[in-house]
């Protein structure tokens, strides 16, 4: 039985007990920490154009995704022990505001991707200032569901029901092709799947067409076909006042190390050899020329020039300035 005195001392050992206990939450009650993020876009001018930058997600690409020579690979497995985040990519789509048109290119990847880590994209444009049934024209670089899943619910309807959208004809031939569908690998259904499925509810509503040639879609933007990826994978080229914005699409997914090694390719390139042959035409004229770079996987907000270093390039991203239009490519 309890005397007194052992109460006391039981009242102040749970006291103890008590306060060594709660002592965690107290500390963090003090100095309670914030994780809203800031809203997932970045504007800039590139002459008069308004360029958007819609953060979709972030994703993390396999090393085994990559095929290169064998000294090539080994080197990206021992960096990547030393750096773990050397494969981590983004995923963005970008809304041009021509002053007449609201032009999306690429769209994200919506809920036809990976597990919830993308498909803020409809979000990011709704914080940009833009509402989805205010684009009147969407461009598709080519129909993997990291670039067309934003378009469409899985319950099949449109996200952009006002946009027209535009894509190769060899792009759309194929990933709607029942035929080739049907004798592609079994890897490769998914994406099929997800292509027919995405594009079906814009076919209905007669807003789904194809290019094949150099056609006019916009007034001051040009098609460069970057084949190999895809069979129709198509950049699209802005100018507006001697300045130039290429949306290259996948032409590099992990760019730490595809630049230093343009002629690593990915297995998602369904043409590797033509894969890396259209980079190592394209990355020359981009470092030389003035091109300001949109590339959905580079990191946020994916917007950047190439450099040349060595046999291989480096990235230059667009450094944050909150005065979007004294950043005109780059330019004070
Ligand atoms: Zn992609």
């Amino acid at each position: 039985m309890l005397n007194r005195k052992s109460m006391r001392f039981a009242a102040a050992l749970l006291a103890a007990l008590a306060s060594f206990v709660a002592a965690p939450n107290a500390a963090l009650a003090a100095a309670p920490q914030h994780h809203d993020q800031v809203p997932g876009f970045y504007r800039l001018k590139v002459g008069d154009l308004e360029v958007t930058a819609l953060y979709d997600g972030t994703g993390v690409f396999d090393p085994h995704w990559l095929n290169g020579a064998k000294a090539t690979m080994d080197g990206v497995a021992k960096a990547l022990q030393e750096d773990p985040h050397m494969l981590d990519v983004a995923d963005t789509g970008f809304l041009v505001n021509t002053g007449k048109q609201r032009i999306l290119v690429d769209a994200g990847a919506g809920t036809w991707w990976g597990g919830g880590a993308m498909g803020r994209l409809a979000g990011s444009l709704r914080s940009a200032g833009y509402t989805p049934e205010e684009v009147d024209i969407v461009l598709v670089t080519h129909l993997h569901s990291d670039h067309v899943g934003g378009l469409t619910t899985q319950d099949g309807k449109r996200v952009f029901p006002n946009a027209d959208v535009y894509v190769a004809k060899a792009e759309s031939d194929f990933w709607l092709s029942p035929q080739i569908a049907a004798k592609a690998p079994k890897d490769a259904q998914p994406f099929f799947q997800s292509a027919q499925a995405i594009a079906a509810p814009y076919i209905k509503a007669g807003k789904w067409h194809t290019f094949s040639g150099s056609e006019p879609i916009v007034d001051g933007m040009q098609l460069v076909p970057l084949p190999g990826h895809t069979p129709g994978h198509t950049g699209y080229e802005f100018s507006s006042k001697g300045q130039k914005i290429l949306f290259w699409g996948d032409i590099v997914h992990a760019l730490r190390v595809q630049l230093p090694h343009p002629e690593v390719t990915a297995i998602f390139d369904i043409d590797q050899t033509a894969a890396a042959a259209t980079r190592l035409q394209l990355l020359p004229r981009l470092a030389s020329e003035d091109v300001l770079i949109a590339g959905p996987h580079m990191n946020f907000p994916a917007l950047g020039r190439l450099r040349k270093e060595g046999s291989g390039y480096s990235w230059a991203p667009v450094v944050f300035t909150d005065q979007w239009d004294k950043n005109a490519n780059g330019r004070f």
